[in-house]
């Protein structure tokens, strides 16, 4: 083990020093209030989210898988429905479907940008087909536009799982449009290692254009209750603290330089690996043609994946793997019948891909160091 001190995989208290005294006068002001759930911290947030992602209505949650779920209460689907997701993705994108007793369908995704492709979406629609999830995975978003045409010609509601895309955009049609505003609804995630983190738990649905959806959603939020204690049907507990809101507040104001900064992270990975002559081994993420890509994490395929990890760990450098087990082979989802071979690019990445150390404040010389461990690795190697 060297001397040198440990490059984590990311590191939340050089963002915290950022923005601490910001952060401390925002906390304040919630103390004075003593108001705590929901309220006018959560409503201006909200209004403050929905501006920055150009849509009609955002409605707070207690946390992105709660925000799933939300999105999948309001489709009223019923047993028997399918909702069609992909299998290379965070577990909670898929358990908001068998949660509310639809059965999951999964579709596999694209070598090089990890998403989930229209083509493979395509293939699973059947006639009980009600939603799709796309996940906007790793921080860039999937080929929407594609998607939502077909989708809409049959009826079948598009939802985008943005819990890592927040800032991430697209060009469709000369337009610019965020993660979260093409589809029906938008799901965000607020968890401390987001591109917008809160100092706990946070979620967030985005409705770009269903007003009645939004108002549902505000109700299911808080037991399906208009008027308090009275119910038009049942929901959840489901809301966002306004000590998170005031704090996201605050950082949201942060969110474009910090998502530009991490994009300068991925440039730099980039060029350190052409110089040092690693394309061969190593293949950086793909940003595909009309997208910014926020590189929420910033995953590479690799050669001898396992042994890489391991070495670079002796090193004091943290890397991560997203995901070693794809959602079609987790146990608790036996009963949708996939097996090993179903989804080929998915189980490929998931013995492939490594996610690098990676956020707004990693330093030049601590990417050179994590590049300089990976060319000594594969120099023992070539
Ligand atoms: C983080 C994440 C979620 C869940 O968000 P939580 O706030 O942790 O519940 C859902 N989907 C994806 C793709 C995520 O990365």
């Amino acid at each position: 083990m060297s001397e040198q001190k440990m490059i984590p995989s990311f590191d939340l208290s050089r963002n915290h020093q950022r923005v601490k005294e910001e952060v401390k006068v925002a906390i304040d002001r919630v103390l004075e209030t003593q108001g705590f759930i929901l309220g006018p911290e959560v409503d201006t947030l909200e209004k403050e989210i929905a501006a920055y992602l150009e849509v009609e209505n955002a409605v707070g949650c207690a946390s992105g898988t709660d925000a799933l779920i939300l999105a999948m209460m309001s489709l009223d689907l019923k047993e028997g429905d399918e909702v069609i997701t992909t299998p290379f993705t965070f577990f909670a994108t898929a358990s908001c479907i068998t949660r509310t007793g639809a059965k999951l369908v999964f579709a596999d995704v694209d070598p090089e940008t990890y998403n989930m492709t229209t083509e493979s979406v395509l293939e699973k629609i059947t006639p009980k087909t009600k939603a799709v999830i796309v996940v906007h995975l790793f921080g860039q978003m999937c080929r929407i536009e594609e998607l939502k045409e077909e989708l809409a010609k049959r009826n079948i509601k598009l939802i985008e799982d943005c819990a890592q895309a927040i800032g991430a955009h697209r060009m469709i049609d000369g337009k610019i449009y965020r993660a979260g505003a093409v589809g029906d609804i938008g799901c965000f995630s607020f968890f401390p290692t987001k591109n917008l983190g809160c100092y706990g738990d946070g979620g967030m649905v985005s409705i770009p254009h269903d007003s009645k959806r939004a108002a549902r959603i505000k109700s299911l939020r808080v037991h399906g209750s208009g008027k308090t204690y009275y119910h038009d049907e049942v929901g959840i507990n489901s809301r966002l603290d306004a000590i998170q809101a005031a704090i996201l507040r605050v950082r949201l104001r942060h969110l474009e330089e910090w998502n530009e900064e991490r994009r300068l992270v991925a440039e730099r990975y980039r060029l350190l690996f052409g110089e040092k002559g690693l394309l061969d081994v190593v293949t950086p993420p793909a940003e595909d043609a009309g997208n910014r890509h926020v590189y929420h994490q910033y995953v590479v395929r690799v050669k001898d994946r396992d042994e890489l990890q391991k070495f670079l760990d002796e090193r004091g450098i943290v890397t991560r793997v997203y995901y070693p087990l794809p959602l079609h082979l987790q146990d608790c989802f036996s009963s949708a019948g996939y097996k090993k071979g179903d989804f080929p690019v998915s189980e490929m990445l998931s013995d492939e891909v490594l996610a690098l150390p990676i956020f707004p404040e990693l330093l030049p010389e601590e990417q050179e160091r994590v590049v300089k461990e990976i060319a000594a690795f594969y120099a023992g190697r070539k």
